[in-house]
């Protein structure tokens, strides 16, 4: 049995991007990440914390773009705009959720594809339904496979099931995994006799958002188990989808929350940040 620590599989991914960034500034481009706030969110910070600070480590400028709560949709817009048309900047992360008076849909359609490097548009979503590898795949989605990847995975048949079907991360993540040739099964809130499902699983990922839903009927011997959850418990800490207690002793691999898959995401932003400097040099 192991737990698998997200801090490892990042600092792997980030190696990899140092070396790309310096390449870049030796010729003389600097990879820039553009990152949008609106507001002043405690949980959006935290994020962009974060961002900064794996940037930092992978040699990749950042700029803050901190926009008034209340401002309106035009002028949110036309702000927008201009990071995308900004020449020095490679990619943009524009944190959510947004204030209730703004609409991201048009955001979705504005943004430069090169420099949408969490995968708002449909360009960008397209590419992984089609396998195309010069997009980018929601940051969240390809964390859960660098952390899988980082196992040393055979996906080959394997049976995946993926409970969640969000656009940012079950969706995106199932296709991922059929890339690989897994056998993969999405669940959702109305599928019926979950643990079942989930039972069946070599690789089963949890990326819900409720609190410890995974328990132990749900998995068995030998599974790999891979929680995206990101929730508070009854006592105000952090906890992931699945109940970490009572599955990790029966399980063969499995990620823990605090300190797993949360942790890749930012390494695979960095990854990208890189990859669209290299494209838009
Ligand atoms: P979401 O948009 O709310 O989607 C949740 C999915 O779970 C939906 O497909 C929903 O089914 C399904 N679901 C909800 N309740 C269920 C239940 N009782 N049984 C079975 N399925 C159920 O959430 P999300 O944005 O995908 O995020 C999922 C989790 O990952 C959250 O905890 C979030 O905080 C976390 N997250 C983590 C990261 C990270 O970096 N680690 C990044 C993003 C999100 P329906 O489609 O039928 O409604």
């Amino acid at each position: 049995m192991s737990i698998i620590k997200g801090a490892q599989v990042a600092e792997a991914v980030s190696a990899e991007t140092k070396k790309r960034a310096e390449k870049l500034k030796a010729e003389g481009t600097e990879p820039c990440l553009a990152i949008i706030r609106v507001g002043e969110d405690g949980s959006e910070i935290a994020y962009e914390r974060g961002a900064v600070k794996r940037m930092d480590k992978c040699g990749i400028k950042c700029m803050s773009v901190v926009l008034d709560k209340n401002i309106g949709q035009a002028e949110f817009e036309k702000k927008f705009v201009e990071v995308n048309d900004d020449k020095n900047v490679h990619g943009i992360l524009l944190l959510q959720p947004l204030p209730k008076q703004l609409d991201i849909e048009p955001i979705k359609e504005l943004i430069n594809p090169i420099k949408d490097v969490d995968a708002l548009s449909a360009v960008n979503l397209y590419k992984v339904f089609v396998g195309d590898k010069t997009g980018y795949a929601p940051c969240t989605a390809e964390a859960v496979m660098e952390t899988l990847d980082y196992m040393g995975t055979d996906y080959t048949g394997k049976k995946c099931v993926v409970i969640g079907r969000s656009l940012v991360v079950g969706k995106p993540l199932g296709m991922l995994l059929l890339g690989r040739n897994a056998t993969v099964t999405y669940c959702h809130s109305r599928t019926k006799q979950l643990a079942e499902e989930a039972k069946q699983a070599d690789i089963l990922v949890a990326a819900v958002g409720v609190p410890k839903m995974v328990k132990a009927d749900f998995v068995k011997e030998g599974m790999t188990v891979i929680d995206v959850g990101i929730n508070v418990d009854e006592n105000g800490n952090m906890c992931g989808d699945v109940d970490f207690e009572n599955v990790e002793p029966i399980v063969e691999n499995i990620t823990p929350v605090p300190g797993g898959v949360g942790a890749v995401t930012t390494s695979v932003l960095a990854k990208h940040v890189v990859m669209a400097a290299e494209m838009l040099k």
